[in-house]
């Protein structure tokens, strides 16, 4: 569920391919397909330079990547904590009920935003 961003050290060789399909015992097919990169043997976890929490919402705009370690998740409420659904930003802020805006769609459509990103690339209401 989080994506790390790597930056290769310079001379190292990685492998670039595509994935191959695959069918399981279950006769079910995995198409395959999808690019794929392999890093070599105990590659170094120096070489994170971020993470990112996966939804399955499309991007909207650029995602951010911070620098903790995606936590180890023991109850499901911590699993599903708050993100920002624009950036994937974990720094959010909750408004309280006088700092709510409410925005009017041209169709009739009322919503009342309760969550705002605070990374200042994004500036998302939701
Ligand atoms: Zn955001």
């Amino acid at each position: 569920m989080y994506e790390a961003k790597i930056i290769v050290p310079k001379n190292i060789i990685i492998s670039v391919g595509v994935v191959a399909p695959v069918v399981l015992k279950t006769k079910t097919v995995l198409a395959g397909g999808a690019d794929q990169i392999l890093l070599p043997k105990d590659w170094s976890e120096d070489w994170i330079v971020g993470y990112r929490r996966i939804t399955s919402r499309q991007l909207q705009s650029e995602p951010v990547f911070v620098n903790d370690k995606p936590p180890k998740y023991n109850k499901k409420d911590e699993l599903y904590s708050m993100i920002c659904p624009c950036c994937r930003g974990t720094n959010i802020e909750q408004l309280d009920e006088s700092n709510r805006i409410t925005v009017y769609g041209k169709r009739g459509g009322v919503c009342k935003m309760k969550c705002h990103c605070l990374n200042a690339k994004c500036d998302y209401y939701w």
